[in-house]
């Protein structure tokens, strides 16, 4: 009984410790910060998803900044390579987070996501600099309240502030942090904020991109932002932020008679497959690459290839986290093992397939207002936010001139 009561008050402790925020002991000879900027990521918000339902607070940004026609994904259009492209402008063979599951042979180990994650907290996986390392290299200071690996140290730097991910902090109080992060003094206040909400993927997989299920977690977060934009504007400083929401891919119905059987076509026993769904990596036990592929060529719904014939468009090549045989479905069809099925809505799929696409929006002084651009490509915006951070760029594979269309 006793053991019981003190179980208890740890776990109410570590509940405690996980919402709160974390401070880094970096250098304490800051500079003068500079206009900020505040990225916040709407996970799974397809780019067309605006027109479900009204949303008066998105419109308030739409209306007096920009908006993109979609935020092109980098393949595989899953979470994690698309936040790490985001936030350092290289495609995932570069970042080295190729998947949100891989194995890289070096280590001898997995990469896997989710709250709890040890290697989603481990910097030694991620081959790019990330956007708050460059800006605390540059003595500005990054506070995050949840993205892809911000809670990771990397190159012996971290956030000034941040959190270890948890799904349990309420999307208010996420955009709360964010308004007392602005609230900070002189050099204490940051210059690069972000956050992350997670529930619109979250639902979009449970019930599919069409469902009112979904249209109900875009109304969620409409209201979160809208508590952001009204603690912006009583603070008065809406006009002396730059604010870019996006989001990491789309989202497309995956019904499950749209299901290919990778038994059907071979021995389990004599591969390891990683992944599955939209795409399936195969490598086979005895390195008979050719076997496998001819097995798996001429497939309806599906293309096989070599890693190393792998189409130049998706920029997913050299890196040893790549397997030798990439299997993709089309859109809305999923590459399964025996006894899986596919959740009513998926993404991970070509990124040339519109229902890939996420979103890009904008207020802000550096922003035009009121502007309609073209769809960009998402490894374009970290150069962007540098140059809107007044910091240099580290080594990227985006161009400032992509997005200098939305810019004043
Ligand atoms: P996906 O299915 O590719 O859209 O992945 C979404 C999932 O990524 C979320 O449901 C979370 O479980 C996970 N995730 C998001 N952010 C983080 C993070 N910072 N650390 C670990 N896992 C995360
Ligand atoms: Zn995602
Ligand atoms: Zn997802």
């Amino acid at each position: 009984m006793k053991n019981a009561k003190i179980l208890m008050w740890f776990f109410l402790l570590f509940l405690l410790s996980c919402d709160k925020s974390i401070k880094s002991e970096n250098s304490n000879n800051y500079i003068e910060p500079t206009t900020p900027l505040i990225l916040i990521s709407v996970d799974g918000f397809r780019w067309d998803y605006f027109d479900k339902v009204e949303t008066p607070n998105f419109d308030r940004i739409i209306n007096n900044g920009i908006k993109a026609d979609g935020l092109k994904t980098v393949y595989p259009s899953k979470t994690f390579p698309n936040h790490l492209s985001i936030i350092t402008g290289n495609y995932p063979s570069n970042h080295g987070i190729v998947s949100n599951y891989f194995y890289d042979p070096s280590f001898d180990e997995y990469y896997y996501i989710g709250a709890g994650s040890v290697a989603a907290q481990d910097g030694k996986w991620i081959q790019a600099e990330p956007i708050w390392v460059t800006v605390e290299k540059q003595l500005k200071r990054a506070m995050i309240m949840f993205w892809p690996m911000s809670d990771a140290e990397i190159q012996g730097i971290r956030p000034s502030e941040y959190y270890v991910y948890s799904d349990s902090p309420t999307n208010i109080s996420r955009m709360e942090q964010l308004l007392n992060w602005l609230d900070l003094d002189g050099r204490n206040k940051p210059t690069f904020l972000a956050s992350y909400f997670s529930i619109v993927d979250t639902i979009g997989h449970r019930y599919g991109p069409n469902s009112s299920e979904v249209i109900d977690s875009i109304i969620e977060v409409d209201e979160a932002i809208g508590h952001l934009l009204n603690g912006l504007e009583e603070r008065g400083i809406l006009n002396d932020v730059n604010l870019l929401i996006v989001s990491d891919h789309g989202m497309v119905e995956t019904p499950i008679d749209q299901i290919i059987n990778i038994a059907d076509y071979i021995d389990l026993d004599s591969v390891v497959t990683i992944g599955g769904g939209p795409f399936m990596e195969i490598r086979p036990n005895d390195n008979d690459i050719e076997n496998v592929y001819q097995q798996l060529k001429n497939i309806d719904h599906t293309q096989v290839f070599k890693k190393e014939d792998f189409p130049e468009k998706f920029n997913y090549y050299n890196n040893d986290r790549i397997e030798p045989i990439i299997f993709l479905a089309d859109e809305g069809w999923s590459i399964q093992k025996p006894g899986r099925s596919p959740s009513p809505g998926s993404h991970g799929y070509d990124p040339d397939y519109k229902s890939m696409d996420g979103i890009f929006i904008a207020r802000g002084p550096a922003f035009k207002e009121n502007f309609y651009g073209p769809q960009i490509q998402s490894v374009h915006l970290y150069e962007m936010m540098c140059h809107l951070m007044e910091i240099v760029p580290a080594q990227n594979d985006g161009s400032l001139a992509e997005t200098e269309v939305f810019l004043k």
